[in-house]
């Protein structure tokens, strides 16, 4: 059976080079980096190197400002605790109500703590209006956290203004670039985000590594409180192995960045074009310029999403009904809920998304399959007409 995999939002394949590059950290370089003596330096030499590729990819102005984490989860985490942490009496962020659980989880818990919380709305098309930002900073805004590329729909959100709106207003700007890095163009040097997260398993570098931008000149307070790594900025003992890996993918992703945008969005359109024409019944969820050019979220009218994903992983066609994070619970996505998408549509809701991994035939397959997959279960649906 065909191997095709379309939930790159969930997590991507470890690049052959990636892999490659990790090899020797697993084995025979194993010193700590925190070591004084020659096993500990070279390491150090390694870790500071795929800084420089993190640095690089995101347009940073100093590898100092990467700080390497265990996940996207962590950095989000750091990024909000720090910054409160660092403004005791400011107790009032603002987020949006579509922002991965990593953000919205810890926004929830923060309201049991005497936090005051802004959730921003979001229209159909999933865009936030900019207004409703503006209004709600107030006196004591200690952060704003906005994404920057909705992992379900793929949704853009203008950081480049939001960051400019938070500076004019002197509030911290974090933004969770966890699905955008990589994937589009990023520069530092241009938007001036304080602080930005980003995953390595979602551009081909192994789970268990991240990092966090903190821009030169931020206050910053570490989340995870241990030894001196990070220059004090995040205590534990680095995952050299990984660390490596993110840094050669970070590489990866740099080069034929253009080329390969054009590329996955022109598969992505073929795929999201075909389904349209071929499938009555159907709705292309977010708005179509402004996200990701490797994501399609389609609701499907009348039918559930999961036995859409059932029949497609029959087939060897791997999707997705959501986020991995929320997938599980059967909990109607709480993103689609925000757009206000009509329920009989977020029910049979699959995003599909790409890598520089796939080609022209898996869009071909998945097209000739999927039509009479969803013929097959409207016949059997007791909402279809
Ligand atoms: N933020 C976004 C937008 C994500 O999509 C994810 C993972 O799906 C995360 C944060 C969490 O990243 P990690 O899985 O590395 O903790």
């Amino acid at each position: 059976m065909r191997a095709i995999y379309l939930d790159n939002n969930a997590t991507t394949s470890v690049a052959p080079q990636v892999y490659e590059a990790m090899k020797p950290f697993l084995t025979e370089e194993y010193g700590n980096p925190s070591s004084m003596h020659t096993f500990g330096g070279k390491i150090k030499k390694n870790i500071d190197s795929a800084r420089a590729s993190v640095a690089n990819l995101i347009g940073a102005n100093d590898v100092n400002e990467i700080i390497f984490t265990s996940c996207g989860t962590e950095s989000d985490n750091t990024a909000i605790i720090g910054t409160l942490r660092s403004y005791p009496d400011k107790k009032h962020i603002i987020t949006t109500k579509v922002e991965h659980p990593a953000v919205l989880s810890l926004c929830k818990y923060l309201e049991t703590q005497g936090y005051r919380l802004t959730y921003l709305d979001v229209n159909t098309d999933g865009l936030l209006d900019l207004n409703e930002l503006k209004s709600a900073i107030g006196y004591d805004t200690a952060i704003i956290s906005i994404m920057h590329a909705n992992n379900e729909t793929g949704v853009l959100f203008p950081i480049d203004e939001i960051a400019e709106i938070a500076r004019l207003r002197g509030v911290v700007f974090h933004t969770d670039a966890v699905q955008s890095t990589g994937k589009i163009n990023l520069d530092m040097k241009k938007i001036p985000v304080d602080l930005l997260s980003l995953s390595g398993h979602k551009l081909h570098a192994s789970k268990g590594v991240a990092a966090l931008y903190v821009r030169k000149g931020t206050r910053f307070s570490p989340f995870l409180i241990g030894g001196h790594q990070e220059q004090g900025r995040r205590g534990g003992t680095e995952n050299v192995a990984s660390i490596v890996g993110l840094g050669v993918a970070c590489e990866l992703a740099k080069k034929n960045m253009n080329e390969e945008i054009m590329r996955v969005k022109n598969l992505r359109d073929k795929l999201e074009g075909g389904i349209v024409e071929k499938i009555s019944n159907v709705r292309v969820n977010g708005h179509k310029e402004k996200r990701l050019p490797n994501t399609t979220n389609i609701g499907f009218e009348f039918i559930e999403g999961e036995s859409i994903l059932l029949k497609l992983d029959e087939k060897g066609i791997a999707a997705s009904s959501g986020s991995a994070c929320t997938s599980g619970s059967l909990m109607p996505s709480h993103v689609l809920r925000a757009m206000g998408i009509p329920f009989t549509f977020i029910q049979g809701s699959i995003r599909f998304s790409l890598s520089r991994y796939n080609r022209e035939e898996d869009i071909d397959y998945t097209l000739e399959h999927l039509p009479a997959i969803i013929k097959l279960l409207r016949s059997i649906s007791p909402y279809s007409k």
